[in-house]
């Protein structure tokens, strides 16, 4: 950046289904925060459901996009100098540390979180202004591909550790889009057996790839149930996010299962109390993660190379075409768009 330059390109979502690149002033890092040029931004299913205004609470206009990786350029007062340069993967949730939940370590629920991108300005923008305890050091190890989906393997690693199973289990996964597919890297490689299902052929040839067993997408529900109880399912997650899929995550668990429920679906569902009381079935929730451990776990997992979740994201465009990878996004088909920022 010259001296001169003050202001910056940001995606600023004015109306749902409505983006545009607009210039924005380069905000400046008060304190305790710093600023990060913008290296790459994933796009996550969030941010699809606010572009398709599912969220009517949003005060339009708003930077959205919380998926960021970047350099410190600037540091605000109280911030060492020494973190100048250093390459940095964003946590979007900030609890606030001090309410009676993040007292009990369940800081996602936290009733004063802010989340960037939601309820404030988010990182499809060049530059982003964060808390320095928020923006966290990459080893030089990570590359970018794994860095910049850290924020969603952080989600995949709380959501299977919110059910009781334990590696030689066998689990189920519904829906794979980018956290489905998360949990199954996972899962997979911390040594549980994998089913996964998702109704488009190629995500369930992605998980195959990734280690899962993949179930037919054809499959009628009565025909997953003796699958998952043939092979033991004990716990099934639920990371579609759909009313029919929690259904049928709920209806198609054996006897006695766990049932995590990730997806964040705002349709009511057909699930009757026989189909979960008989059954003896544990429904779990998982949102987000947990600040700061489940971070520094996910980073300490891809540094080691027991991790590659880079290898989820299926297209790169450069971030002029924010819209255009919106509106891709919006069909389904990809686990993970990201947007390059910084030119490579
Ligand atoms: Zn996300
Ligand atoms: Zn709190």
């Amino acid at each position: 950046m010259t001296d001169k330059q003050t202001t910056m390109l940001a995606g600023v979502l004015t109306a749902p289904r409505s983006i545009d690149i607009q210039q924005r002033l380069i905000p400046e890092p008060g304190f305790g925060e710093v600023r990060i040029k913008m290296k790459a931004v994933g796009i996550c299913g969030s941010d699809v459901s606010l572009f398709q205004g599912h969220r009517p609470d949003l005060a339009f206009p708003l930077v959205i996009g919380h998926e960021g990786i970047g350099y410190i350029d600037k540091v605000g007062e109280g911030v060492s100098p020494q973190r100048l340069g250093e390459r940095v993967v964003i946590e979007p949730n900030y609890p606030c540390g001090h309410c009676d939940f993040c007292w009990q370590g369940r800081g996602n629920i936290c009733l004063n979180k802010r989340i960037i991108g939601v309820l404030e300005t988010g990182c499809f923008a060049e530059y982003t202004v964060v808390p320095a305890r928020f923006a966290w050091s990459l080893p030089e190890q990570i590359t970018d591909d794994d860095a910049v989906v850290i924020e969603p393997t952080a989600v995949a690693l709380h959501t299977l550790f919110s059910s009781p199973a334990r590696p030689g289990d066998t689990v189920a996964v519904v829906g794979l889009g980018a956290i489905g597919l998360l949990v199954t890297h996972l899962a997979q490689r911390m040594g549980y057996i994998v089913l996964a299902y998702d109704r488009i052929p190629e995500k369930v040839a992605l998980a195959a790839t990734l280690g899962a067993i993949p179930i037919s997408v054809d499959s009628s529900v009565a025909h997953i149930a003796s699958q998952w109880k043939e092979a033991n399912v004990h716990t099934v997650f639920e990371c579609a996010g759909s009313a029919p899929a929690f259904t049928m995550a709920v209806e198609a668990a054996p006897r006695g299962a766990y049932v995590v429920v990730a997806g964040l679906a705002d349709k009511p569902s057909s699930l009757t109390e026989f189909s979960i009381t008989r059954q003896g079935i544990t429904i779990v929730t998982a949102i987000i993660y947990q600040h700061p451990i489940d971070f520094r776990r996910t980073i300490r997992l891809i540094e080691n190379g027991f991790l590659r979740p880079g290898c989820i994201i299926s297209v790169k465009e450069p971030f002029e075409q924010l819209a255009t990878a919106l509106d891709t996004a919006c069909l389904g088909k990809h686990a993970k768009i990201v947007l390059d920022v910084l030119e490579a």
